[in-house]
């Protein structure tokens, strides 16, 4: 039998479609739309405009969830929200953060289940790739981020207008730009002003560094912010770090990055990743500060800055985080050769909700991939 179709894979056009088929007016498509992409319905009983007749069709025929909630866990006083779901068929692991902060709210996504790029500090790339996400499964993160938010708050009277969630990162688990049509199409349904409606500067989604992706953002029509996983000043240890330097060394990324600043004359921002001794030395920091230097021109000074993220601990990894102090003189090297530069601050490091940490902490998920490696809850001293 055919798997119902998941209705946020189905467009407007999708769902008039389906609905010609069934004999039924197309107008509906627009009705349920608004529904499920503005009031987040995601049971067809509560659409009490549309006739009973098709309520019940919709609730036979079509799937209104895809991905299954199996255990969510907060921190900070609940402003830091974890859901760890299973992605069908198999229940592969895939993992959303939503970080509460008091003007804003943003939900971290995962794009795939587990991942192909196997950094070495990176808890997912442990994983290998285990499923790739559609685009409905990657919003479904975000709707369910905007149901937690709603759940907090009150509605206002007549009901929300407008989502409470400001930013959307795709930073957790997998590599956006190795699913980048299912990644892409998700942005652009989540942006649609008669859905959703998140502007597009909301978005923030973090690569790897694949080049043929970069180019191809640069292409596209909406202008999402960009981040680069750059973390290494050199390609001997940026491939020690990152086997996908073999592929995309660090000139051929830089090229890559500095045309998509000079085409999109938009902001870049790369994420450095800081291991004591391994990447955080002064040298370290001299040699990245030398190589952005060098790579852009004057006119572009502003146009790129470095986030440096202290490590978060991964279990079994060889690794260890910078000290603060450490990180601190990084910054002051790096802002000496004027570039700008900022420290990411942390959320979820106690319940594995950081960056990096996602692995699908599977103690109980019996349909897991038994494959897929345990990784346990880990506390920071
Ligand atoms: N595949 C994308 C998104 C990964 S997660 C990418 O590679 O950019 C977002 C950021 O967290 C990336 O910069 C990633 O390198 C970084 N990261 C991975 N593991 C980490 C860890 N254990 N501690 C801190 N940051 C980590």
């Amino acid at each position: 039998m055919e798997p119902k179709p998941f209705i946020l894979d189905l467009t407007v056009a999708d769902l008039e479609n389906l609905l010609v088929t069934w004999g039924e007016p197309k107008f509906r498509a627009r009705q349920i739309h608004r529904h499920v992409h503005v009031n987040l319905a995601n049971d067809p009983a509560a659409m009490t405009d549309l006739p009973k007749s098709l309520r019940e069709r919709l609730a036979t025929d079509i799937a209104w969830s895809s991905l299954t909630l199996r255990r969510t866990l907060t921190c900070d006083d609940g402003q830091t929200r974890k859901a760890l779901f299973g992605v069908p068929p198999l229940g592969h692991p895939a993992e959303s953060v939503l970080m509460i902060y008091p003007e804003r709210a943003t939900v971290c996504v995962s794009s795939q289940s587990g991942c192909l790029m196997r950094c070495v500090f990176c808890a997912t790339g442990r994983l290998g790739l285990l499923a790739q996400l559609t685009a409905g499964q990657i919003m479904e993160q975000v709707y369910w981020a905007e149901r937690e938010l709603r759940a907090l708050r009150p509605p206002p009277p007549g009901g929300y207008k407008a989502h409470l969630l400001t930013n959307v990162v795709f930073m957790g688990m997998g590599e956006p730009f190795n699913n980048f049509d299912a990644w892409w199409t998700s942005v652009e349904r989540l942006h649609d002003p008669k859905g959703y409606n998140l502007g597009a500067r909301s978005f923030t989604v973090s690569t790897v560094g694949l080049v043929p992706g970069i180019r191809r953002l640069a292409e596209a029509p909406l202008p999402v912010n960009l981040a680069i996983s750059l973390h290494a000043p050199n390609d001997t240890l940026r491939g020690e770090l990152m086997p996908v330097n073999k592929a995309f060394p660090i000139a051929d990324l830089l090229n890559a990055t500095r045309d998509y600043i000079t085409q999109t004359k938009r902001r870049v921002s790369f994420e450095y990743v800081l291991l004591e001794d391994k990447n955080d030395r002064p040298e370290h920091a001299e040699e990245l500060g030398r190589l952005l230097r060098t790579q852009y021109p004057p006119e572009q000074t502003m146009l790129f800055h470095v986030n440096l993220i202290p490590w978060n601990p991964v279990p079994s990894a060889p690794l260890t985080r910078s000290h603060r102090e450490r990180v601190l003189t990084f910054q002051r090297i790096l802002e000496s050769y004027r570039v700008p530069c900022t420290v990411r601050v942390e959320r979820g490091t106690e319940i594995a909700a950081a960056c990096g940490q996602l692995a699908g902490m599977t103690e109980t998920t019996p349909d897991a991939n038994p494959q897929t490696t345990p990784v346990t809850v880990v506390q920071l001293k």
